[in-house]
């Protein structure tokens, strides 16, 4: 193994225990090249792109070529690690917790500034046994945007105002507090499909999200949510993928309003409320499928 690789003794235990594979170039890399296309669509993914590459002098790491790949910079190289589904189903929470900070299954590793697990107030963040809890909520939204990268917590921004304002009128609040309850706290876990920002808030590609739903699968595992509300095209498109056929071909419109499953656990698919915050008159759509969620809830 090359003395470029940059990862630690204890970074490669913990890959190698979980099965992942480290690939390491053969042959002297090529000097990394701008793609074409790396100009318009999203200025900060090329800037982060672009920087990597007028930064790298000496032949790059794996990770570093599964950033480029990941960001479309180089489209036919092998990817450098990848999540094994079979080792994250083993994990208990506080090992899971640490495989995501510490992931670099795709190119987003190489751009953010920290993993956004999840949070909820029955799932601290300090909890070091193994003992996890079932939550009554699980709520899946797309990835991180800048303020959650920022943070390491998941909807800290606008469209976060409005899910925990959203949260407070169902009752549920993520810290577990609510100062005009009538009824006891449900638990509620946030956490997103993509563990890491997408540069510039560009749409997850279809490889990350690949990447990162070993962790989400195993996250709904532990959690053993009651109800999932799964937030915009991403969630609903990543939770359901198994369940309904071609479901990417189907408008997000006709997901929602209804009650779909996952294995036995009931999902009910709405809008991502970033969406809402753009197109209003949606809001009341949003608060439907979150009283259809409580009555699926309630009932079951
Ligand atoms: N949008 C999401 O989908 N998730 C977040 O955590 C923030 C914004």
């Amino acid at each position: 193994m090359p003395d470029t690789m940059q990862l630690d003794k204890r970074q490669r235990a913990m890959l190698a225990e979980m099965g992942v594979r480290v690939w390491t170039p053969i042959e002297p890399v090529e000097p990394l090249r701008a793609p074409a296309n790396v100009s318009e669509k999203a200025p900060e993914a090329n800037s982060v792109v672009r920087s990597k590459i007028q930064n790298t002098n000496t032949p790059t790491t794996s990770a570093y070529q599964a950033a480029i790949e990941a960001t479309g910079a180089i489209a036919d190289k092998p990817k450098a690690f990848e999540v094994n589904t079979q080792a994250a189903n083993n994990l208990d929470w506080p090992s899971l917790r640490e495989a995501v900070t510490n992931c670099q299954a795709c190119g987003l590793c190489t751009s953010r500034r920290n993993t956004v697990f999840g949070t909820g107030s029955h799932v601290p963040a300090s909890l070091t046994n193994t003992e996890i809890q079932a939550v009554d909520w699980l709520i899946v939204g797309e990835a991180p945007g800048e303020n959650e990268d920022a943070e390491g917590e998941p909807f800290v921004g606008q469209a976060g105002q409005l899910l925990d304002n959203m949260l407070r009128a169902m009752q549920l609040s993520r810290s577990g507090e609510l100062s005009n309850a009538t009824k006891p706290a449900q638990s509620i876990f946030i956490t997103n499909v993509l563990k890491c920002r997408p540069p510039g808030n560009r749409n997850p590609a279809p490889e990350e999200v690949a990447q990162c739903m070993p962790y989400l699968e195993r996250q709904i595992a532990l959690l053993q949510p009651k109800i999932i509300l799964a937030m915009g095209r991403f969630a609903a498109q990543a939770l359901l993928r198994n369940s309904i056929e071609k479901v990417e071909t189907i408008p997000l419109g006709k997901l929602r309003g209804q009650v779909h499953r996952l294995g036995t656990t009931p999902v009910v698919v709405t809008y991502h409320p970033a969406y809402v915050l753009r197109n209003l008159p949606e809001k009341a759509k949003l608060w439907a499928d979150a009283c259809l969620a409580m009555a699926t809830l309630n009932q079951g």
